[in-house]
């Protein structure tokens, strides 16, 4: 993978956004490869449909570009509020990638974000468009990375270096079966997977797991039944074998 954009097609804009957009687009449809499948290819699809980028042709995931100069590792800016939630609640977010170039155009860092982590829990609403703005009003969203446990964010660039592309196929496959979950209640999942993540350990009990029910009460204020969440979405990442049940209470993450 070669990680330099082609700068001399900036030449013909003059607004960053525009050239980081162009540039990143152009290098996206030279070097990657699909992720889901054995493609080693992903063709321009923006002109059809504008939240997607890109689509495999063979196997027809759809993929969404965000390019930046700045890496924030807690949250990206989105786009609509509402539009997001739409598309979260009927299951029809692409899968996101998000570039970070760097100031001579090198590929520094992409992430791969699959559609499926996308769930209410990580969309924060921004503040209303003051009424000056030419669109007064529009709400628009971030991405809270922080709230995506780490199997959902794949690494195909990192820090200046190539990921193996088996890695990164194998690391997608390996979470697929999350699609199986119905959106509706993925989202319990999600968070239940985030927790186990945050304690940063390949065996844990669920006496430590309940020690992060101030954060799942946090995400969702109105539920009075946290801990049996917890209990019934760890025989869900069971059943989808990202955990295994090693003794009653006791864990282990699947790799
Ligand atoms: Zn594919």
């Amino acid at each position: 993978m070669n990680l330099q954009c082609r700068i001399e097609l900036g030449h013909a804009y003059k607004a960053g956004s525009q050239i980081a957009r162009v540039l990143s687009e152009d290098w996206c449809g030279r070097e990657l490869y699909c992720a889901a499948c054995n493609s080693d290819r992903l063709a321009s699809s923006r002109v059809n449909t504008p939240a997607v980028d890109f689509v495999c042709p063979v196997c027809g995931q759809p993929f969404q570009l965000k390019s930046l100069k700045a890496w924030n590792q807690k949250k990206i800016v989105d786009a609509g509020y509402d539009s997001m939630l739409r598309a979260i609640r009927s299951d029809k977010v692409p899968n996101l990638l998000v570039l970070q170039y760097s100031a001579d155009w090198l590929v520094k860092n992409l992430l791969l974000i699959p559609s499926v982590f996308f769930s209410e829990a990580i969309i924060e609403k921004r503040a209303p468009l003051s009424s000056k703005a030419r669109r007064a009003g529009w709400v628009g969203c971030n991405i809270l990375l922080d709230r995506i446990p780490q199997d959902g964010k794949i690494a195909v660039v990192s820090n200046g270096s190539t990921v193996a592309e088996q890695q990164v196929r194998q690391e997608f496959s390996r979470i697929r079966k999350l699609a199986d979950v119905p959106a509706a209640v993925r989202g319990w999942t999600l968070d239940v997977l985030t927790t186990v993540r945050k304690l940063g350990k390949a065996r844990f009990s669920l006496q430590e797991l309940y020690q992060l029910e101030p954060y799942l009460q946090r995400i969702h204020p109105r539920n009075q039944n946290v801990r049996p969440k917890i209990r019934q979405q760890l025989q869900v990442l069971r059943d989808l074998g990202l955990i295994e049940f090693t003794s009653p209470g006791n864990y282990a993450v699947r790799s």
